[in-house]
C-alpha cells in the first residue's frame, strides 16, 4: 500500500472543524460515501472498512444516531490527519457528486421575518404582510421529495398556468418569472415513531447535518394557484441541494439565540439550547455576487421546525429534509429572492454588465455559505449551482 498526507491550509473552509460528509464516485468507480478534507475527497468504505459507507447514500449511515456519527467523527479526525492509504484519496476536482440522501418526507418553512413580509407586501398588498398565524408556528408546506437534484443538475424551465393581473383568464406557457429562494435544508438521521413528538432541545439527538437549498419558484405559477391551500406546480418542478452535507457537530460554534419571539410561543415550541446559526450566504448569478442573505436572522429555529412538524404524532424519518423557507436580511442586498430583490420585477438589478428582473435561459446561480468553525476559523458548505434550460414543453 502506497500511503499519503492530506495537505490542510490553515485557512481552508473544508479543515479538521468541518469534515461534511457527500457521496460521490471517482471516474468509472460505483457511488459511495466520502469525506470532504481540504480539496481531497476521502473514501470511508475503504478507509474505516465499515460496510455502511459502500452505500450509495448517506442514510444507513444517518439512521445509527448520534453516538455512531460522535464515533465515526472521531476515528475520520485520527485518519486524516495521519498517512492514508493513496487510492482512497481523491481530488475534489476529479470526482462526481450524487444527491447525497435518499430523500423522505421534504417540508419547506417560511421562517424569515423580512422574507415573509416582503412577499405578503407583493402577493398581497391590500393586507397586513404577515398571517395572524405567522408569530405562532412556523409555516411550511410538504414540497415534492422526488425532484430534489444534487447541485450541477440542470433546471429546466417549467411550464404551467399564468395568469397575470391583466389577463381575465389563465394561458399556458414557459413561466416569465422563474426565481430562486436562498435557503438552508436540515437532513433527519434518526427516525421518531409515528405517535412521538421531538422537543426542541432534542433537535441534536435526530438532525445529522446541514446543506445549502435553492427552492426553484415559478412566481406567476405560484401566484396564480397558490389560493387557498399553498404552493404546488410553482414549486415541485425543481429543487437544489449543495452536495455536501455538514455535520451538525461541525456547526457548535455557530449556535446563536434566534431574535426576540414575540409574542412568546407555545410550550411545546420553547427549549433551552440555542439553535438560531450564524451561517452567511452569498447568491451569485451569472458569477457576480447579487445577495448575502444571513442566516443569523430567521425568526425560527431549525429546532422549532422539526418541533412543530412532530408535535401532532407525525412520524421523523432518516432521510427528511425540512428547509428554512427563503433566507432574507433587512438590507436590499440581503434579500434571498429575486421577487424581492427586484421587488417583483419593478426595480431591475445589476448582473455584471446586464440587468435582470428575473431569471434567463442560460443563467447560472450559485449559493453558498459559511459559518465560524469550532477551532476558531471557519467552515463552508460548499455551493449549490446550476444553470437555466429553456422549456422543452410545447404550448397546449
Ligand atoms: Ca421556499
Amino acid at each position: 500500500m502506497t500511503v499519503t498526507t492530506i495537505d490542510i491550509p490553515a485557512d481552508s473552509l473544508f479543515g479538521l472543524d468541518n469534515l461534511p460528509y457527500g457521496v460521490f464516485s471517482p471516474a468509472g468507480g460505483l457511488p459511495r460515501v466520502g469525506v470532504r478534507v481540504a480539496e481531497s475527497v476521502v473514501d470511508l468504505a475503504a478507509t474505516l472498512g465499515d460496510s455502511v459507507f459502500s452505500e450509495p447514500t448517506l442514510n444507513a449511515f444517518m439512521a445509527q444516531g448520534r453516538d455512531q456519527w460522535v464515533s465515526v467523527r472521531n476515528r475520520i479526525t485520527e485518519l486524516v490527519t495521519s498517512e492514508i492509504d493513496s487510492n482512497a484519496v481523491f481530488s475534489v476536482d476529479s470526482v462526481t457528486m450524487h444527491l447525497p440522501i435518499a430523500v423522505a418526507d421534504y417540508v419547506d418553512f417560511y421562517a424569515s421575518e423580512n422574507h415573509a413580509t416582503n412577499l405578503g407586501r407583493l402577493f398581497r398588498p391590500d393586507a397586513a404582510p404577515l398571517m395572524p398565524n405567522w408569530k405562532h408556528l412556523p409555516v411550511g408546506y410538504h414540497g415534492r421529495s422526488s425532484t430534489i437534484v444534487v447541485s450541477g443538475t440542470d433546471i429546466v424551465r417549467p411550464c404551467g398556468q399564468r395568469k397575470a393581473p391583466d389577463q381575465e383568464s389563465p394561458d399556458f406557457g414557459p413561466s416569465r418569472r422563474l426565481d430562486i429562494e436562498a435557503e438552508m435544508g436540515f437532513i433527519v438521521g434518526t427516525p421518531s415513531k409515528m405517535g412521538d413528538s421531538i422537543t426542541p432541545d432534542e433537535f441534536a439527538e435526530y438532525v445529522f447535518g446541514a446543506v445549502v437549498v435553492n427552492d426553484w419558484s415559478a412566481r406567476d405559477i405560484q401566484a396564480w394557484e397558490y389560493v387557498p391551500l399553498g404552493p404546488n406546480l410553482g414549486k415541485s418542478f425543481a429543487t437544489s441541494i449543495s452536495p455536501w452535507v455538514v455535520p451538525l457537530l461541525a456547526l457548535e460554534a455557530a449556535r446563536i439565540d434566534t431574535p426576540v419571539q414575540d409574542p412568546e410561543p407555545l410550550s411545546y415550541l420553547r427549549g433551552e439550547e440555542k439553535w438560531g446559526l450564524d451561517i452567511d450566504l452569498a447568491v451569485e448569478w451569472n458569477g457576480h455576487v447579487v445577495s448575502r442573505p444571513p442566516y443569523a436572522q430567521m425568526y425560527w429555529s431549525p429546532a422549532q421546525m422539526l418541533a412543530h412538524t412532530t408535535i401532532n404524532g407525525a412520524a421523523a424519518s432518516t432521510g427528511d429534509l425540512f428547509a428554512s423557507g427563503t433566507i432574507s436580511g433587512p438590507d436590499k442586498d440581503q434579500r434571498g429572492a429575486f421577487i424581492e430583490l427586484t421587488w417583483g420585477g419593478k426595480e431591475p438589478v445589476a448582473v455584471g454588465s446586464e440587468t435582470r428582473t428575473f431569471l434567463e435561459d442560460g443563467d447560472t446561480i450559485a449559493i453558498s455559505a459559511t459559518a465560524p468553525g469550532v477551532g476558531g476559523s471557519r467552515i463552508g458548505f460548499g455551493d449549490v449551482h446550476a444553470r437555466i434550460l429553456p422549456a422543452t414543453q410545447t404550448e397546449r
